[in-house]
């Protein structure tokens, strides 16, 4: 196929693309010159030692809560694999030796490879158990199989944490999404 012709031939300063360039580079210092006398702009975070403000609706990595006696809140009814829409949790529940109608989850996991952090577990929760107020991003492992959340990780979730981190968390943990009251510190 034929190229279509140039309707009008390019001057030289034109075909050079001088012009264009020389005014690419004006905008491009024109900013770096702004960004300069107005930090703000673009501050920068050091993380991991600083970390942004995560909004009280971020939803980050679940963790499990406990009753006062030190037990799970969780009874393993099955509302929160039930709702989920990825299938990654999988709990076996237990009867719990005293009571026999009540149950407990034996063993509690989330594939965190699979989740798609939409908080339907939590919602769906009618024992306030699980909560994804964290604000935990940081969700990485070395294997698959680590990716997967046990109870245990998710009950002491906050004690890996750095001291700042906690910090953080409990300064704005007065702001709790889901309506959660604020009288209850996170499991650190
Ligand atoms: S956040 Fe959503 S996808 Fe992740 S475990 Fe909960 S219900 Fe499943
Ligand atoms: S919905 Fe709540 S109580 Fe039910 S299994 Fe899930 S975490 Fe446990």
């Amino acid at each position: 196929m034929a190229l279509p012709k140039p309707t009008k031939s390019l001057t030289l300063s034109e075909s050079s693309y001088l012009i264009e360039v020389l005014k690419g580079m004006v905008l491009t210092m024109g900013h770096v010159i702004k960004n300069i006398f107005d930090q703000d702009r673009f501050r920068t975070i050091e993380y991991p030692d600083m970390r942004k403000p995560m909004t009280a609706r971020y939803r980050g990595a679940h963790r499990l809560l406990l009753r006062p006696d030190g037990a799970v809140k969780c009874v393993a009814c099955m509302c929160c694999p039930t709702v989920c829409p990825a299938k990654c949790i999988s709990i076996v529940a237990g009867e719990a030796e005293n009571d026999p109608a009540e149950k407990f989850p034996v063993s509690f996991d989330i594939d965190m490879l699979r989740c798609i952090y939409c908080g339907f577990c939590v919602e769906a929760c009618p024992k306030d158990a699980i909560r994804m107020d964290t604000r935990i991003y940081e969700i990485n492992a070395y294997t698959r199989q680590d990716m997967v959340h046990s109870k245990a990780y998710m009950v002491n979730l906050m004690d890996g944490l750095k001291p700042a981190a906690v910090q953080a968390y409990r300064a704005d943990h007065a702001i709790r999404p889901h309506g959660h009251t604020p009288d209850e510190p996170p499991v650190a």
